[in-house]
This record gives structure tokens, C-alpha cells and sequence, in this order.
């Protein structure tokens, strides 16, 4: 598959210094899908164009494990992948051309955010929604698009038209912003999925995307295009892209005009301090705060919890418990399980069980946290957690958070009376999570006290309400 950008800004051989590789020579990547090659066929000061080549290796990604699952035998050797540009693309884009996609040159710093001619071709692109859809996600962002529908057999005209087409992309916009959409929105075109669709990809979506996202007019398609309709995580990235919370953006900008574009993104992004984050942040914070010296994660999900734990020097036992097993495979992954020093891995440990079953190695820990997990349980079953949790395990401390559904309205793009993620049975307002919290401290033995997680609206409460039970009796 082949990927060309060309520039006439004179002199357009700055394109090597943009990308930071030289027009003269051949540069060559390996990566998991294949090969990716980086050549220039024509470099002049007039016109100057660079070539992305990527040689996919479909047997090698059997052999690796990358190949999709679900792919029939044969499906997996033979197949369109070597050809047409695919999310396999989006990572040479991303390792061939980091730099660049990070708005970052050595050499020519100015150059890099200065909006340039340029032009963008994509040999090969399936499509499965025709032309109008090319327009439609790339139009919005500024460009001029030129779309050539491929015959399904060039010897059969009669046959009619394949779902290929041949893009041309021509706008007067950044480099790192022209890589950044074709980051994004391959992959949104791609139908297959090659790869487990995980939090992570929430993470590099909104990496690419946060500044031009927020503002498409198919963003919501595009997201959850891109998280492989995936809908919870579609959701949460359209949550964290629109502002978290709405009276946010009132207060006076610390900036002033001519701060650089890229500088004001940067303080503009940290201005949004993800509500995950700040949730963890602060359930990490009681913690230390209450001394506790072994905690379980129940229903820990990929362990984004976990690292922070891992901090407190005080926690010397960390269990993280899922009921999936992907989610924990996930979680081993991201905290490199595999390759922690000694004793750091002898504090953390990864389970597999079940919250609607007593199970022995959840006693005995000083404190439990139940983490956005609760509302993922049909009502019957949150009764079997509560036995669980506060009879069996029954640990000195417990904290859990869950969504405060009275926000919900702060959120623009969900509907009325919508739940935040697909896969959510309920959502309370803050009386009745109080009144669950009340009712299990009392029925057995703890008292507690409740947190806002979030920017708090004066009337509808935070985004996220957050209990601490302390276990009163023995
Ligand atoms: N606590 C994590 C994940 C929240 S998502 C975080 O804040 O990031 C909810 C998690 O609960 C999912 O990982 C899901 O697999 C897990 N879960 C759902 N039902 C469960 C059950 N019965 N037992 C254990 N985990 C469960």
C-alpha cells in the first residue's frame, strides 16, 4: 500500500527536514505488519514529494498472532490487506514519521507549524461508503478531495465498480496536522479490525485528534468508526472530547494571543484533565490517606488503577481481580508484568473471579475498591455483590464510585435519559446511591462518607459520586 505527500512551499525540498529524512536516501522500518520504506521519487526545490510504502507480510501475521481471529484459514492468507491502506498504515505513519505527526523538527521548528501546500494521495482505499463518505469526513477539515472509484476488473468494465477508490487530499494545512487526520481516518475507513480495540486506542485517538475532533460534523461516526464500534469506548472518548465540564471554559485563558499554536493545545488539553484520571487520582489519594497496606481492585478492568498503587510505598499487596480475562491480559500488558524488577512484582498480582461469588482470596485485605464497576450489574446481582463484598471479603476499608446520573444533562452530545456508557444497567442520582450506601453500612457494620470526583455544577452535582465505608464492627 502506498501513501504519497507532496509540497511546492519553495523550497519544497524541506520536506526531508519536516520529516526529518534525508530526500536522498532510502529509509526502512520493520514493523510487526511488515515493512514500511520512505523514498522520495521526486525531490526538487519546485515540488517535492515523499512516498510511504508498506509491504504487509500476511503470513507473518498469522504466524504472530496479529491476524484476526475470527478470519476464516484462507481468509487469513489471502486476503486485500497487502494492498489497500488500512490501519496497518496508521502505524508506519505513526513510527516512520513520529516526528512529524508530533508537529516536532529539529530544523525547521517554524516550518512545521506553518500551514503549507500539500497534497496527500492514497493509492488504494476500500470504502465501503462511497464517495460521499470520502467527502464527508475530509471536506470538513479543509481539503479539496479528488476520489477515483476502481474498477472491480480492469478487462471487465461491465462489472462495474469495486469498493477501492483512489484519494487525492489537497489542502494548504500543517504537515503534522494533514498526518494526523490520515492517522485517524484510515482506520476509520478500515472495516477490519486486526488488532483487540482497547482503552489505549481511546488514548491515541484522542492524542491525534483532541483540537479537530471536537468541531466534525461526523465526529461521533468517526469515533466510533474508529473504535470499531466499540460504543462504551466511543463514548468515552466523545466525553473526554467535549469539555468536561461545561462552565469550564468561562475562567480567563492564561494565554495570550501570540502564544504558539502547539503551547496552547498543550495547556488547552490539561485544562481537560480527563475524569478517569481524576477519579483515580483521588481513590489513590485515600489510599494512603487511610494507611492501608493491602488493597484489592475488584473488577480492576486493563489495571488502570494499578500503577498508581504501585506508587504508594505505604501498599505492600496489590491484587487487581477482573472477570475478564482479556481485561486482564490487558492490565499484564500495560503494567509489563513480564519484565517488573523482583520485588516490585512480588507486590501486585493479577486474579481472575467473579464479585457474585464468595471467594476466599478476597478476605483479609485492609481495602477494597470497586471502581465504576457496580452500575455494570443487573439489580439482582448488585445484591449478590453487596454479601460479597461487605459480608465475605469484608474488608477494613471500601471505596466505590460510580457515575452521579444527575450530571448526565452537562453532557451535550448524550441524549435525554441516555446512560454514559452502552453497557451500563443503571445510574443513580446522588440520593439514591446514598440510599444503597446507607443500607449496606448499616446492614453490615460500617459507617461512611461520601467524595465528589470532578468539577462539582452547582445544581446537578459532580460528574462522579465516590463512597468510603470504615468498618465500624468486627
Ligand atoms: N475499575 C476499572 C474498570 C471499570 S469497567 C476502571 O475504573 O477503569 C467495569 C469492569 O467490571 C470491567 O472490567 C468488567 O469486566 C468488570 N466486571 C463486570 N462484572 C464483574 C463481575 N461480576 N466480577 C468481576 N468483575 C466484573
Amino acid at each position: 500500500m502506498l501513501l504519497t505527500i507532496t509540497t511546492t512551499h519553495a523550497p519544497a525540498t524541506d520536506m526531508g527536514f519536516l520529516l526529518e529524512k534525508h530526500p536522498d536516501k532510502v529509509h526502512e522500518f520493520e514493523l510487526s505488519s511488515g515493512r514500511a520504506t520512505v523514498f522520495y521519487p521526486e525531490a526538487t526545490p519546485e515540488r517535492c514529494t515523499v512516498a510511504l510504502l508498506l509491504e504487509v507480510d500476511s503470513i507473518g501475521l498469522v504466524r504472530s498472532g496479529t491476524a484476526r481471529q475470527s478470519d476464516s484459514n484462507m481468509d487469513q492468507y489471502v486476503n486485500d490487506r497487502p494492498y489497500v491502506a488500512s490501519s496497518f498504515l496508521s502505524v508506519a505513519i505513526g513510527t516512520a514519521f513520529r516526528s512529524a505527526l508530533a508537529g516536532k523538527s529539529r530544523h525547521r521548528p517554524e516550518l512545521a507549524n506553518m500551514a503549507i501546500a500539500l497534497e496527500a494521495r492514497i493509492a488504494v482505499l476500500p470504502c465501503r461508503g462511497g464517495e460521499k463518505l470520502l467527502q464527508d469526513l475530509f471536506a470538513p477539515l479543509g481539503y479539496t478531495t479528488q476520489v477515483i472509484r476502481l474498477p472491480l476488473d480492469t478487462q471487465f468494465p461491465e462489472w462495474g465498480g469495486s469498493p477501492y477508490y483512489s484519494l487525492s487530499l489537497r489542502g494548504h494545512v500543517r504537515l503534522q496536522d494533514l498526518l494526523r487526520h490520515l492517522y485517524v481516518l484510515i482506520p476509520v475507513l478500515d472495516d477490519r479490525k486486526h488488532y483487540w480495540v482497547g482503552e489505549d486506542e481511546v488514548e491515541k485517538l484522542l492524542r491525534q485528534a483532541s483540537d479537530w475532533l471536537a468541531t466534525h460534523p461526523i465526529k461521533e461516526s468517526i469515533a466510533r468508526r474508529y473504535l470499531k464500534n466499540r460504543r462504551s469506548l466511543a463514548r468515552m472518548a466523545l466525553e473526554r472530547l467535549t469539555v468536561e465540564d461545561p462552565d469550564e471554559d468561562s475562567g480567563e485563558s492564561a494565554l495570550d494571543d501570540d502564544t504558539p499554536q502547539a503551547a496552547r493545545r498543550e495547556v488547552e488539553l490539561e485544562k481537560r484533565v480527563s475524569l478517569q484520571v481524576r477519579r483515580l487520582d483521588k481513590v489513590a489519594e485515600l489510599v494512603a490517606a487511610v494507611g492501608a497496606r493491602s488493597v484489592v481492585d475488584l473488577g480492576c478492568g486493563e489495571g488502570q488503577l494499578l500503577p498508581r498503587l504501585l506508587k504508594l510505598p505505604t501498599v505492600d499487596r496489590i491484587v487487581g481481580m477482573d472477570v475478564s480475562v482479556r481485561a486482564l491480559e490487558r492490565a499484564a500488558d500495560r503494567l509489563h508484568l513480564d519484565r517488573m524488577p523482583p520485588r516490585q512484582r512480588a507486590r501486585i498480582e493479577l486474579l481472575q473471579g467473579s464479585l457474585l461469588y464468595r471467594d476466599q482470596r478476597l478476605e483479609g485485605f485492609d481495602l477494597a475498591t470497586v471502581i465504576e464497576v457496580i452500575e455494570h450489574l443487573d439489580p439482582p446481582r448488585l445484591q449478590a455483590l453487596e454479601r460479597v463484598l461487605f459480608e465475605a471479603a469484608h474488608p477494613t476499608f471500601v471505596i466505590v464510585t460510580t457515575p452521579n446520573s444527575e450530571y448526565n444533562v452537562n453532557f451535550q452530545d448524550l441524549p435525554a435519559g441516555a446512560f454514559r456508557h452502552a453497557d451500563h444497567r443503571f445510574e443513580w442520582t446522588r440520593q439514591e446511591f446514598q440510599a444503597w450506601c446507607t443500607r449496606q453500612a448499616e446492614r453490615f457494620g460500617y459507617s461512611v462518607e461520601y467524595a465528589p470526583i470532578g468539577d462539582e455544577h452547582a445544581v446537578t452535582g459532580p460528574p462522579t459520586q465516590l463512597a468510603l465505608f470504615s468498618r465500624t464492627a468486627q
